[in-house]
């Protein structure tokens, strides 16, 4: 063990086992390592959950009444006061000024811990009583003498502290490491950006953040920290773009203005601005000889599908294969059906690959994908990564992939190299377009194509329930169609009233509608089932469909105008929003009636915002923000370092910023090889390790 420590000398390193510290042998190395604290670097990124400001002591003549006043005198009296409620502790305090009272309400425990002889230092609020100023409820500690410094016992950081290790402990034990932090930290920055960004020395910011010098310097600390944590984290994924793009070659795919104005052609409306305008981003990429790596926004209902239809076409006019992928059957099935609809009598060979394809027919059929003799492939995520080889794949969309992570691409990268459309209808909110998604380049549709009728939504509560029937009723009598949307299928639990779509389809079919045809609809049926429902609804010869949350993706029937959702209380805010994208497709006004009874403030909150927005990335953003940013992204679970301190919420600005300088820095320094880039490069090494590849960069 001896040797060990040798090894390490005197010297202290970011790698040195905290074991080595002063104070802390092998059980307490324990303790840390519970916290998440193997080595000095670990504990200097082990930040305080708090600081405490003590000013400088004063003389008992100088004080005024205000927050924060710090003094030391000795104690001449104590008295404790049991009959008084609360209970009182008092002191009496003097030094060679004047004397001071000090009173803690509920003080009975300090009888054994204050005595006449002691010098103690104080510090907390002082106000006047009776027209003397005294302390109440300060914080204490005996001292030796009366020349002491308030900061070094009560001031710096609180740490998060375990029973077995106190934050005053810590605090000791990172004292040393402190001291050394010049050797320790090496800095990213020259001066002038230092200057120009107004950030403060790397080294300065972990000193400060552990002992900060005042309040502004602590915010500085802060500041510079979160600053480099969150471009360690660009620059990540500003090196995991640049290699993607630069490793691998996709085919280039041009386009002509023949080639544009026939898959126009296709459409029977014009393309909206926005569409144009991403098709321009899209036909851009594919006409590069890397590989489109891009993220297509917009809320439902927006045009994703055509534009994604016309990068599709345009691969397939460069005779290339295209794949599109769903998460569900439902949904990849709902994407064949609006392709052909475009496509009738046209010659793209299309296919839709489903699970109920087995044995002799599918064999044939992978053979035939394989020899190139279809254009287009339509399946789920599962079925087209399993072993689905293509002769020419040159464009992949996939759609509604917002709960893939970085990673996962990566993963389906690997296997060729076409381009790749990304297409999702949960609009990111911004800040995890720039995190979670910081490696695509990214489109976005803002606006809807025009015709649309509005959206109204209404929160039902219980006593409104006959009144919304009744209008219903009178909106299917004027043969508009319905959705009713359930939390689930059927109640086999005993969770009391959460009302089940398989009960609830009878209840409305039989007593509350008999007069309309009413029908179920479930993912758990057989797929042939569940086709034919959908599209006898899609036809019109269903008056109302009462799902789960089936509905959720792939459903486009203008006509059905009304959505009615049942618990809604029980449906997260994306989710909820995504179900209304069902309806509002046609030029009639749209009802989304949310039947809830709830009690609970984040539910009423997210009803609320419901009834108020119709704008998918606002709604994101209130997500967001209601269950905080932790809920909804777990860096880790996307490949990315933890953030122990910044928050892409709260730290928006200098994301913005970081995110720039990261891109831009690669965009110089491709491979971080130039010298003035030597510690940035050492710093994202230690914090991704191989995770990106990196290693090859050193
Ligand atoms: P998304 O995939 O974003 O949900 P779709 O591409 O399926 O949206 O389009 C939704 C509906 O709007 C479809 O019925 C489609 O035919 C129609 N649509 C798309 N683009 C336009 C447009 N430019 N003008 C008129 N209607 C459009
Ligand atoms: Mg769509």
């Amino acid at each position: 063990m001896t040797t060990d420590r040798e090894k390490f000398g005197n010297k202290f390193s970011l790698s040195m086992p905290v074991r080595y510290l002063k104070g802390v042998g092998p059980a307490r190395a324990k303790v840390f390592a519970q916290l998440g604290v193997e080595t000095v670097g670990d504990l200097l990124e082990y930040f305080p959950r708090d600081w405490v400001f003590v000013p400088a002591a004063v003389k008992i003549n100088q004080m005024r009444p205000e927050k924060n006043v710090t003094i030391v005198g000795l104690v001449e009296s104590t008295d404790y006061r049991s009959n008084r409620r609360p209970v009182i502790f008092e002191v009496m305090v003097a030094d060679d000024t004047g004397v001071c009272r000090i009173v803690w309400f509920h003080g009975g425990y300090l009888r054994d811990q204050l005595k006449p002889g002691q010098v103690i230092m104080a510090s907390g609020k002082a106000s006047l009583y009776k027209h003397h100023l005294q302390l109440t409820n300060p914080r204490f500690m005996v001292v030796d003498e009366e020349s002491c410094n308030p900061e070094e016992y009560f001031g710096g950081g609180v740490y998060p502290a375990c029973a077995k290790l106190g934050s005053r402990q810590i605090k000791r034990i990172i004292r040393p490491v402190l001291d050394n932090l010049g050797e320790l930290v090496s800095e990213f920055y020259d001066e002038s950006f230092l200057n120009k960004a107004g950030l403060i020395r790397r080294k300065d910011a972990f000193g400060w953040i552990h002992l900060p010098p005042d309040e502004e310097g602590l915010s500085k600390a802060k500041r510079r920290l979160k600053y480099d944590e969150l471009f360690l984290m660009q620059l990540g994924l500003a090196l995991r773009r640049y290699r993607v793009k630069h490793d691998s070659k996709a085919v280039h795919i041009g386009c002509s203005d023949k080639i544009d104005s026939r898959i126009r052609r296709r459409f029977p409306f014009l393309l909206t601005e926005d569409q144009n305008k991403v098709i321009a981003e899209i036909v851009a990429d594919m006409g590069r000889a890397e590989p489109m790596n891009r993220l297509l926004q917009g809320d439902v209902g927006s045009g994703k599908t055509v534009v994604a239809l016309y990068a599709a076409l345009l691969a397939v006019a460069k005779k290339r294969q295209v794949a599109i992928m769903a998460p569900t059957e439902i949904l990849a099935s709902q994407h064949f059906i609006s392709i052909e609809r475009y496509l009738k009598n046209s010659q793209v060979k299309r296919v839709l690959l489903t699970g109920g394809l087995t044995g002799r027919k599918r064999k044939e059929l992978m053979g035939q994908i394989k020899a190139g003799e279809f254009d287009i492939v339509v399946g789920t995520v599962a079925l087209l990564q399993a072993d689905v080889e293509f002769a020419r794949l040159g464009l992949v969309i996939i759609d509604e992939q917002h709960k893939f992570g970085v990673e996962q691409r990566a993963e389906l990268r690997k296997q060729t190299t076409p381009h790749y459309l990304v297409m999702t209808a949960t609009p990111i909110p911004r800040t995890l377009a720039m995190t979670a998604f910081g490696d695509l380049d990214v489109s976005v549709i803002k606006h809807s194509p025009p015709g649309r009728g509005a959206v109204i939504t209404r929160w039902v509560g219980p006593h409104n329930r006959q009144k919304a029937y009744e209008f219903i009723r009178q909106r299917l009598k004027a043969k508009k169609q319905a959705y009713f949307v359930y939390p689930r299928i059927t109640n086999t639990d005993d969770s009391g009233n959460v009302k089940a779509a398989a009960d609830e389809e009878k209840r409305l079919g039989e007593r509350v509608f008999p007069e309309f045809r009413v029908e179920l609809l479930h993912g758990q049926m057989p797929s042939a089932k569940k086709q034919g429902i959908m599209a006898e609804f899609r036809r019109g010869r269903i008056d109302a469909l009462v799902s789960t949350v089936v509905v959720e993706v792939g459903l486009d029937v203008p006509n059905a105008t009304i959505m009615v959702i049942e618990g809604a209380d029980r449906f997260g805010l994306a989710q909820l929003h995504q179900l209304r994208g069902r309806i509002g497709r046609g030029e009639a006004r749209s009802y989304c009636l949310l039947f809830a009874d709830t009690e609970s403030e984040t539910a009423k909150s997210r009803l609320e915002i419901m009834t108020r927005s119709n704008d998918g990335f606002e709604i994101s953003e209130y997500d967001l923000r209601l269950r905080g940013p932790g809920e909804l992204f777990s860096t880790r679970q996307h490949g990315l370092p933890d953030l122990k301190i910044a928050n892409i919420v709260d730290d928006y600005e200098l994301l913005v910023m970081a995110r720039k300088n990261a891109f831009e820095l690669v965009r110089q320094d491709p491979m971080l090889t130039k010298p003035e880039h030597k510690n940035i490069r050492e710093a994202l090494l230690a914090k991704f390790g191989d995770s990106l590849g990196l290693a090859d960069v050193a």
